[in-house]
């Protein structure tokens, strides 16, 4: 993360205003008629920077049937054509890519290396996807039935899938599915997170440069009335939702009980374990990424440092606080920015409330982000929380157990491994846990032991590239399929089998051996 030095340079933003944000149905712009409407906040100045509908479930519908409506034609489309479109698009996003993350800085608060970070993973995704044609194949076996009777597994797509995204990674997260989706022969909706729709709306701008024909993909924005209607409608046959524990929890038990297709990636309380063997000069930078990076808006964001033995927890206390002071708090348009604001006025206010019940639990505050210095002029109304660490935390206070999705770091001293993996065990989400080692075997008994769905071995943030799924365990996972990488192929298409007399005839009788 940048340092301040020198003056700021702001790049300018990309648009002032953006207007109402519009749905994107069967290949066209449309703006929704909907009474309900909510501002679009820049995060770092507080301004308002255009406004979203929150879409009725009458446009939920007519998205719905475009899709459905698109499927018949899509699916007959061969898979090497139908990728040639997220080719088409890989590189329409690659010239806009700066575009793109000035707007994702603007609308969510990140820094530019993260915005751009983020739009580069996204890329990912369309070119593993791309690999759609190898993926989709099938088996068959030779006479699998009796002597000329073949068998054979195909995959076919199956209709409508629809995607429900948070406001941490706007443009990136919903692609972890929909390239996947696609490529297989389905056709998409998708609600991006009311806090943050502008990201996704230059996105459909840059779909719309591709040949992509109408109806494969469509966008509705909104609320809860609109999950709900893409829940409960009958053409929808499989939802990604990902977000937080409560609301994945809904969206889960209401997709399956409606015979939907569900997987949930949620919230998440990540365990980083520093053993007395590790290296703290090139730990130290990395726990700064994993804890403060997206303003700890991450689900794979550290929260829980777990320092194994007295000395290694106060040099990792030291050299943890000694850097996180010195990290630059601003606009992210500032190139010099090392962390920008969290989402929203009421999210601060919660991360706050947070601190403020650490405090109250006897944690103790030996770094208060509360009132930071803020790098760049005309964001005094912008909702920054600087760096925070808590120590000599006890794993029974809520900040040790709660999500608290903002950057404060909690830190708990035990004495062995085995403590360690038990802390870890214990908790209720799965997502990540690292360990911080220079020995492989306790590396090893690590990943073999920690109860969370991605691990990471000297590294922070265990996001691994987009060929693997996205991990997840406990309350931070529901469902038994993933949507990313070679797996995403399971969620996306159904298994037909086919067992085949080739010829039957009386010649043909008994003349197969
Ligand atoms: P959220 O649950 O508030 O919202 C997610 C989506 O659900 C949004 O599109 C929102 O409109 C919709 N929604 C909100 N309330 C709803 C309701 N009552 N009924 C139906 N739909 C509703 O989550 P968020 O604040 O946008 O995102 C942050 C959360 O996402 C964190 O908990 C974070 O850990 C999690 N997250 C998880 C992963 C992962 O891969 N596990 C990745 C990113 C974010």
């Amino acid at each position: 993360m940048a340092d301040t030095n020198g003056p700021a340079v702001l790049i300018p933003e990309y648009k002032a205003q953006y207007g109402m944000a519009p749905n994107y149905i069967d290949g066209t712009f449309t703006p929704s008629q909907s009474a309900r409407t909510m501002p679009i906040t820049n995060p770092a100045t507080g301004g308002e920077i255009g406004t979203v509908a929150l879409s009725t479930h009458g446009e939920v519908d007519m998205a719905v049937q475009a899709a459905q409506n698109a499927f018949p034609g899509w699916r007959r489309t061969p898979p090497q054509e139908r990728t040639k479109y997220l080719f088409q698009m890989k590189r329409v996003m690659e010239d806009r890519l700066e575009d793109l993350a000035r707007v994702l800085v603007q609308e969510h608060g990140k820094t530019l290396a993260e915005a751009r970070g983020s739009v580069l993973r996204g890329i990912d995704h369309l070119e593993v996807a791309a690999g759609m044609p190898s993926l989709m194949m099938g088996y068959n076996l030779e006479d699998g039935g009796s002597a000329g009777v073949d068998e054979e597994m195909i995959r076919q797509p199956l209709g409508v899938f629809g995607c429900v995204a948070p406001f941490n990674f706007p443009a990136m997260v919903p692609f972890w599915f929909w390239p996947y989706a696609i490529a297989a022969g389905n056709t998409y909706v998708l609600k991006p997170s009311e806090q943050t729709p502008l990201s996704q709306m230059m996105i459909f701008e840059m779909l719309e440069e591709t040949d992509l024909p109408p109806g494969v993909m469509n966008m509705v924005h909104g609320d809860k009335e609109v999950v709900d209607s893409l829940l409960e409608h009958p053409l929808v046959r499989g939802i990604s939702f990902v977000g937080s524990t409560k609301v994945g929890s809904y969206v889960y038990s209401q997709a399956t009980a409606n015979r939907k297709r569900a997987q949930v990636q949620a919230g998440a309380k990540n365990h980083l374990a520093v053993m007395p063997d590790a290296v703290l000069e090139k730990a130290t930078p990395n726990w700064i990424n994993s804890f403060f990076g997206c303003a700890g808006e991450r689900c794979l964001a550290g929260s829980v440092l777990v320092c194994v033995g007295e000395e290694t927890h106060k040099q990792a206390v030291e050299s943890f606080v000694a850097l996180a002071s010195k990290v630059t708090v601003g606009y992210g348009l500032d190139e010099q920015v090392g962390m920008g604001p969290v989402i929203s006025a009421s999210a601060r206010d919660r991360i706050l409330g947070m601190i403020e019940k650490g405090e109250a639990e006897g944690a103790k505050l030996v770094l208060d982000g509360r009132n930071p210095e803020i790098a760049t002029s005309g964001c005094d109304n912008g909702y920054f929380i600087g760096p925070t660490i808590f120590d000599e935390v006890k794993p029974e206070m809520t900040i040790a157990q709660e999500e608290i999705f903002g950057p404060v770091a909690s830190i708990v001293k035990v004495n062995s491994l085995d403590e360690a993996l038990e802390l870890i065990a214990k908790s209720r989400f799965g997502n990540s846990a690292s360990i911080y080692t220079q020995d492989g075997w306790t590396a090893r008994r690590f990943k073999y032991e920690a109860d969370a769905g991605n691990i990471g071995v000297n590294i922070g943030v265990p996001a691994a590239m987009a060929y693997f799924p996205f991990a997840g365990r406990k309350d931070s996972f529901f469902g038994d399929l993933h949507g990313q990488g070679r797996d995403a192929i399971d969620f996306f298409t159904d298994k037909k089998v086919v067992v085949n007399r080739w010829i039957w005839n009386k010649e043909s009788e008994g003349t197969w051996s």
